[in-house]
């Protein structure tokens, strides 16, 4: 496969304004993912900090978390854990709170998912304010584990996740970022 440029990879995502409400510029991923080389190349991409690591599981947030982080997980030879949504797990969960632009919101794990001492990357699509990855890290967090980095394809650097994270003790990999929201 000949090499694709970030640049690329940028260009893969698409952008659809004023969704899901106005002033907001979505980033779909749904395109870069369809491409059999940009997918690959982003998979590359974001597992290269830890290629010679020892990790034991990939922490994926729901949803795009999960076909990323699935990916991630399979590349680094490690296990995969999913972050949900209240409510949408079967077995004894862990759960914490987390604002969101209106409200609040909770998300959860199960509590059997990693065990104390072990090493995880957390995995999502693109990292806004920072309040969704930040409310996983606690979660793990409170399971004893040890957050070797969290990664995303897409930053918005703007609005200050990735330093939110990296102020909390988490390194941060991203491969693109765009201006504003
Ligand atoms: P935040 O908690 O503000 O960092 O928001 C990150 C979460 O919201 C991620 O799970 C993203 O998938 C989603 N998200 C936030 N802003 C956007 C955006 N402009 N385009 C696509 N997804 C977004």
């Amino acid at each position: 496969m000949d090499t694709v440029t970030l640049q690329e990879i940028k260009e893969s995502i698409r952008t659809i304004p004023d969704y899901p409400k106005p002033g907001v510029q979505f980033r779909d991923i749904t395109t870069l993912l369809g491409n059999a080389r940009t997918f690959r190349r982003v998979i590359d991409e974001l597992v290269e900090p830890w290629s010679v690591a020892k990790v034991d599981r990939v922490a994926g947030i729901e949803a795009r978390g999960f076909i990323l982080g699935g990916a991630v997980a399979h590349q680094l030879a490690a296990g995969f854990v999913p972050i949900r949504k209240k409510g949408k797990l079967p077995h004894t969960t862990v759960r914490v709170a987390y604002s969101l632009e209106y409200g609040l919101d909770e998300m959860e794990m199960h509590e059997d998912a990693v065990s104390r001492g072990e090493r995880i990357i957390l995995v999502d699509d693109l990292i806004a304010t920072g309040g969704t990855a930040e409310a996983a890290v606690k979660l793990l967090r409170r399971l004893g584990v040890e957050i070797l980095g969290a990664c995303f394809v897409i930053d918005l650097p703007e609005l200050g996740g990735s330093k939110k994270l990296t102020d909390l003790g988490v390194p941060v990999r991203t491969l693109v970022s765009f201006e504003g929201h």
